[in-house]
């Protein structure tokens, strides 16, 4: 007998989560189906465990660098295998929490892989046996896969690991060599630095984050040079060879580096794979499902949201897409996500937090004199008794013609909490004007953002 339900979720991640609670919230019988723990890439492999080792960095390099503030950091140690193991029993915990939550709402919880038979109709797959468990069938399907690591398609990648099996790790490495110059390749490459593990990083361009105001790439740049990382830029990796127990790295230009282990962050790929959704021949956007503004896929029953979809992959965007849609389809409540102003961070240490437009990004659309650039670089007033003497920087984009604010950009301890609060203002049209007519919190990093007038 197959079970007939008013929404099917395929995929228990942040943005299927919201979809389905939202959905329940208005009386329809919901499933979800998920064939890893409750929770997704944010959960389980991504935002919450990775803040949880950006903290444990954190610590540290606080520990080890404030005698100046009559701190001794004699006897200072870490270890790794105390720390992956908390952020372990944490995520469970966590995943533990987000499978209650579907309880108390009524949703019906799978375990298994979802896979299309028809375009209402799903069978679950045991992943282990690949035996059909069940079948279940609903008019509406919501696809939240999430992404999947792409790997580098070169010899020996299968030694390499890629993020998700930092989280599987008992201990962490003495060296690493970590591929990839975006958010995941930075962000580890901070932690495990800081945490005493030797860093190389490896990028084919110039810059790391692409794509980022090139200031806050600058910072970075600094900053990763300051912490020790061996930055190798211009070059690729073109294959990877185990030699006595540790990894053998060979570099396009013929350079060879000897490591522990390889992490290869070159990004993520919509992970659509196992749903067999060929035969439906659903409208692709180069990799990821082509959805309209209400998250429909070109048949009116199947949706997509979060990191399968061009938009940007981030948690709060999919929980948004998620609850929009079920406000759309099940309480008719026509609403679209809002993409205008989606604050993004970059947690290395410091951070590197963004809202708006880019420098380079508005004098593209606006053209180069109508944008005026307000920037301040300093050394934050923590860092007064440090021997690392780490710079912050505060950028705000301005459309000189309208005095709107474009963009605001920061690079400094606690900067996205900052971002967040700016980009509330950025939403709702600020001025340069009102910044500049806005009192000042002192001592602040932020109170900068008020007070720049060059
Ligand atoms: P990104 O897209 O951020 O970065 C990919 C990096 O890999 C870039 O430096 C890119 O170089 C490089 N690259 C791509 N292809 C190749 C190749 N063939 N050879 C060498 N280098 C290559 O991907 P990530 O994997 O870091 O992260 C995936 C996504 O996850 C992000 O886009 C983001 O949406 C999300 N995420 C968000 C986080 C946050 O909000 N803090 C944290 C982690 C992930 P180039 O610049 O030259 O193209």
């Amino acid at each position: 007998m197959e079970l007939q339900f008013d929404l099917i979720v395929i995929g228990a991640g942040s943005g299927g989560l919201a979809a389905a609670k939202r959905a329940a919230s208005y009386g329809a019988k919901v499933a979800i189906i998920e064939v890893n723990k409750v929770g997704g890439t944010c959960v389980i492999r991504g935002c919450v465990p990775k803040k949880l080792l950006v903290y444990a960095a954190i610590n540290k390099k606080n520990m080890i660098s404030s005698e100046g503030y009559g701190l001794k950091s004699e006897g200072i140690s870490f270890q790794s295998d105390i720390l992956l193991k908390n952020v372990r029993e944490e995520v469970s915990r966590l995943s533990g929490l987000h499978k209650n939550s579907l309880d108390k709402f009524n949703i019906s919880i799978f375990e298994g892989l979802g896979r299309f038979k028809s375009q209402n109709e799903l069978e679950i797959i045991c992943p282990k046996t690949n035996k059909i468990i069940k079948k279940i069938s609903s008019e509406k399907i919501l696809i939240s896969v999430g992404g999947k690591p792409k790997k580098l398609d070169i010899p020996g990648k299968d030694l390499a690991w890629t993020s998700d099996d930092i989280f599987e790790l008992d201990i962490f490495p003495k060296s690493i060599l970590i591929v990839g110059g975006g958010y995941i390749a930075c962000e580890f490459a901070s932690i495990f630095r800081n945490l005493g593990t030797e860093v190389t990083q490896l990028i084919r361009g110039e810059k790391l984050l692409n794509g980022f105001d090139e200031d806050l790439s600058s910072c970075l740049e600094e900053a990763t040079a300051l912490a020790g990382i061996n930055l190798i830029t211009k070059n690729q990796l073109k294959s990877i060879e185990s030699i006595n127990g540790k990894l053998e790295a060979t570099l396009e230009s013929g350079n060879k580096i000897q490591t522990n282990n390889i992490l290869i962050a070159t990004g993520r790929v919509p992970n659509l794979d196992p749903l067999n959704l060929d035969f439906l021949k659903l409208k692709m956007d180069g990799p990821y499902l082509d959805v309209d503004e209400f998250n429909q896929t070109s048949n009116p029953n199947i949706f997509a949201v979060g990191d399968i979809i061009n938009k940007p992959n981030l948690t709060p965007v999919a929980i948004e897409q998620g609850r929009v849609f079920s406000d759309n389809f099940f309480n008719s409540k026509k609403r679209k996500v809002n993409y205008e102003y989606v604050p993004k961070a970059v947690f290395t240490i410091p951070e590197i937090s963004t809202v708006g437009l880019s420098e380079q990004k508005a004098k593209e659309i606006y053209s180069k004199e109508n944008i005026e650039i307000f920037k301040c670089k300093f050394t934050p007033m923590s860092n007064t008794f440090k021997e690392n003497k780490s710079k912050c920087m505060l950028k705000i984009v301005v459309n000189k013609i309208t005095d709107k604010v474009l963009g605001c950009h920061m690079f400094g301890e606690t900067s996205s909490e900052i971002i967040q609060m700016v980009s509330i203002s950025l939403n709702a049209g600020i001025t340069k004007k009102e910044f500049d007519i806005t009192m000042a919190l002192h001592p602040t990093i932020s109170e900068e953002f008020v007070t720049m007038y060059s």
